[in-house]
């Protein structure tokens, strides 16, 4: 790749100008990155490869007798491009080579998705969460920062096993959970004011926070039922989190997100969120890296999870349009609110038996917004023959008018159309981009921590672009030497 796309001045940044130039050209240790996501090869099989494989030493623009590059320093760099953010400035750089290329569209319809990205971090019971979480604190502190007796309390959850007792008996383990919680709150309490132990005595109380309650009926601690929303699954990857890609898939880590241009399948923007996270919190600011990186994106294509109203709106806000299906509302099986005949302006709704209302009261939504609710009237609901399918408690029937209703209205309607039918079949395109990603690395975390994952996921589609563009014609022969290989 020449330096069109990696010169070193990119990078200078990285260095103190008054530290003399780094012992490798910055140009070349990306390029090295870039190989060894291709080949998914680790910094010491990269180092080997930068030494002896005339395909990387050509790739790099290596003469044969080149020692090599050492595996310290590929992962001395990949610690300072993440700091300077280099890996976000490559691959806008491959946004761009496709615009001067003029690759794109008058009109970029952006196909949009999501992936599980499994977390690099070894996945803990509360047990053991706590015990590591523990010894973290007391490493920060060091053994005589603590009393004896505190000490000796601890003592037993600093091994690199768990405590030995009977894990099988219900009693054994309440009692060794009580000592954990009792050991850990005093252990808080010690270290209170140590700023040395703050980020791993943070962590700590989460940990009980998150995953330990108390049994109201014994008064003593248990484990917690059901699982909190940002719970820490991992003492040595903590920004993991529970995931569930579908009802049935369920994953530990992070989530990918990205948009790719449908008829070139140019990666257009990538991120990587919490595996707990919301894919429509993500479709406003992907568009916006699509266009930081300068492609104005018309329309976005996306699942359900693109769907709802919030997300609309906010793409709308940022110069775009979601086509997506509006997620079906549930009734628990009485008249769902689509059966319902809905004008957000009146405000009026009418109901399976042909009854308006259009008498209002507001209240607050999930988000705290103020809501338009439609009140039917209770004495027709109560004479209603469809009562029974559509009416729980007493009472008439009430419809709340979501804030993005005429938005919602509209969005149904569209997705009947054929053209818009159309386009949403397009959406599948995107499956095989996120393969292509999975099978350069975007799967499983290599590292620990969500930026440095968001770094594999950069370079992944980094590399992507390239042999995109080297497919579709964008560089002159021989550029891109390593793409197409
Ligand atoms: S119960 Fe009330 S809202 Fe429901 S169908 Fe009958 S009249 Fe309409």
């Amino acid at each position: 790749m020449g330096p069109e796309l990696i010169s070193d001045d990119d990078f200078a940044g990285m260095y103190a100008p008054t530290m003399g130039r780094p012992s490798v050209p910055p140009s070349l240790m990306m390029r090295a990155l870039l190989l060894a996501t291709r080949d998914k090869s680790s910094d010491r099989e990269s180092s080997r490869r930068s030494r002896v494989d005339l395909d990387w030493k050509m790739a790099l623009g290596l003469p044969a007798d080149h020692p090599g590059i050492g595996a310290t320093t590929i992962s001395l760099f990949r610690a300072r491009v993440v700091l300077h953010d280099a890996d976000q400035a490559l691959f806008r750089k491959t946004v761009r080579k496709a615009c001067d290329a003029g690759l794109f569209p008058r009109k970029v319809l952006g196909l949009i998705d999501s992936s599980p990205v499994l977390g690099a971090g070894a996945v803990c019971d509360t047990y053991e969460l706590l015990r590591r979480a523990i010894a973290q604190v007391v490493r920060s502190v060091g053994e005589d920062a603590l009393s004896k007796a505190l000490w000796r309390a601890l003592k037993r959850y600093l091994n690199d096993t768990k405590p030995d007792i009977d894990w099988g008996n219900p009693g054994v383990r309440r009692a060794e959970l009580r000592r954990m919680v009792e050991a850990s709150r005093r252990l808080l309490a010690a270290v209170a004011d140590r700023p040395e132990a703050a980020r791993a005595a943070a962590m700590l109380g989460a940990i009980v926070d998150q995953d330990v309650e108390i049994d109201p009926e014994t008064g003593e601690p248990r484990i917690r039922r059901g699982v909190a929303a940002e719970r820490i699954v991992s003492v040595t990857d903590p920004e993991m989190r529970h995931g569930r890609k579908s009802a049935s898939r369920r994953f530990d880590g992070h989530k990918l997100h990205l948009i790719e241009e449908e008829s070139t399948e140019i990666v257009l923007a990538v991120d990587v969120g919490p595996g707990n996270g919301s894919d429509g919190d993500h479709a406003a600011p992907l568009v916006e890296q699509a266009r930081e990186a300068g492609v104005r994106v018309d329309e976005v294509v996306g699942d359900m999870a693109y769907g709802d109203g919030d997300t609309r709106a906010e793409v709308e806000a940022v110069g775009a349009k979601v086509v997506a299906k509006v997620p079906p509302t549930h009734n628990s099986g009485y008249f769902a609110k689509t059966e319902f005949t809905i004008d957000p302006d009146a405000p009026s709704a009418t109901c399976p038996a042909g009854v308006t209302a259009t008498r209002t009261r507001r209240r607050r939504d999930d988000k705290g917004r103020a809501t338009v609710f439609l009140m039917f009237d209770e004495n027709v609901c109560a004479a209603c023959p469809l009562r029974p399918r559509c009416v729980k408690g007493r009472g008439g029937r009430t419809i709340a008018i979501n804030v993005h209703e005429a938005r919602l209205v509209e969005a149904r309607a569209q997705a009947e159309r054929p053209a818009v039918k159309r386009k949403l079949r397009r959406r599948a395109v995107i499956e095989r981009k996120i393969d292509h990603l999975q099978d350069l690395g975007a799967k499983k975390a290599r590292y620990r921590g969500r930026r440095k994952t968001k770094l594999q996921a950069f370079l992944a589609a980094t590399v992507a672009n390239l042999t995109r563009l080297d497919l579709l014609g964008a560089f002159q022969t021989g550029e891109v030497a390593f793409a197409a290989s």
